[in-house]
């Protein structure tokens, strides 16, 4: 969205040891803790964040693990991370359809994942193209849309759990839901993807037509915070989506300060150049109470607030 303000502290680990350090330490010393993947959800307020906010950057590697561990290969990296290995990411070649699993550390990107699985040929993630992010975000933010959602690959996670330790969690252990992995307080550090073998013509077409889609009707260039609100359970909307409520109630196009409702997608808020948090925040709250005067549907935010302290309330110690 590209407003809001400074972090406190920011932390941006480049092991997963380093990370799991991170958050113990922070939360050690009664600091909140923030995860930052891409940005892509997310919208800061103006001011300093307070707390801690660990970028999850610099953790962006993304290897096939070796055939023969199977859907035990966080356990077997958790194991070697224990004896102080490093994660071989340079494994020995395999045939196309051996394994059919990618492990990626959570800073990887959605891009690079989507277009390794399409060169591929591996099927389960093109609704993903076109969807910024990367995976730890993906993952707890359950990225995904009508083509599909990034749970439907998941097999198992690594967490950083609430008492700092890494652990892995089974896909039969999350309760994943629309556009929300449930993880409460975890933080995803690592991914373990399966997919189903296709032909690379196939994935390619279907990945091509789905972003071709995708940028025909969403502010893409545009610098937003992705759709801005869930949409809402259709017996209550009469099966209208949020951006459809939006458009009926003649809110698109609508402009505060530097912030406007994207005149391409009712669900959408950008910033034209100079919008700040408050500007979009505001009209976040215009578009809820609109919405709510003309059909009677609370609109619920998709995208994640950070709440700020007013600036020099607190300086950046670091
Ligand atoms: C143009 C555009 C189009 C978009 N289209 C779609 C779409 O079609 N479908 C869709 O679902 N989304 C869409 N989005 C929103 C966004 O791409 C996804 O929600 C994405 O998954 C966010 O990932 P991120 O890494 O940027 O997360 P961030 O925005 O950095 O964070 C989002 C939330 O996830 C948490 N988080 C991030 N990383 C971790 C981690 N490692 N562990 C635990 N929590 C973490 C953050 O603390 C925050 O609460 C779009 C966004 C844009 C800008």
């Amino acid at each position: 969205m590209r407003v809001g303000g400074a972090a406190e502290w920011l932390l941006e680990p480049k092991t997963l040891d380093e990370l799991a350090k991170a958050v113990q330490a922070a939360r050690e010393s009664g600091m909140v803790v923030r995860v930052l993947g891409k940005g892509a959800n997310l919208i800061v307020e103006d001011g300093v964040v307070p707390g801690v906010v660990v970028a999850t950057d610099r953790l962006n590697l993304m290897w096939r693990p070796d055939s023969s561990e199977g859907g035990q290969a966080l356990e077997s990296l958790l194991d070697a991370l224990r004896l102080g290995q490093r994660p071989d990411a340079r494994l020995a070649p395999q045939g196309r359809e051996e394994g059919l699993r990618l492990l990626a550390l959570c800073g990887a990107t959605h891009q690079r994942l989507v277009s390794t699985v399409m060169e591929l040929g591996w099927s389960g993630l093109e609704g993903l193209v076109g969807v910024p992010g990367h995976v730890g975000g993906g993952v707890a933010m359950n990225a995904g849309g009508k083509w599909g959602e990034m749970w439907s690959v998941v097999e198992s996670i690594i967490v950083v759990d609430d008492d700092g330790e890494l652990r892995v969690l089974r896909r039969e252990q999350c309760e994943p839901s629309y556009r929300n992995g449930n993880l409460g307080t975890k933080v995803v550090a690592a991914a373990l993807l399966k997919f189903r073998p296709d032909e690379v013509h196939a994935v390619k077409q279907r990945t091509r037509e789905f972003l071709k889609e995708k940028n025909a009707v969403q502010p893409v260039a545009e610098w937003s915070a992705g759709c801005v609100f869930k949409n809402p359970d259709p017996a209550v909307s009469c099966g209208r989506t949020t951006g459809r409520l939006v458009d009926e109630a003649g809110l698109k196009g609508r402009m505060l300060g530097g912030a406007q409702v994207s005149p391409k997608h009712g669900n959408f808020i950008v910033n034209t150049g100079a919008a700040t948090a408050s500007d979009v925040l505001e009209l976040v709250r215009i578009v809820q109470e609109s919405v709510f005067e003309r059909f009677g549907v609370q609109l619920e935010m998709e995208a994640k607030v950070w709440r700020a302290e007013v600036d020099g309330a607190r300086a950046p110690r670091g």
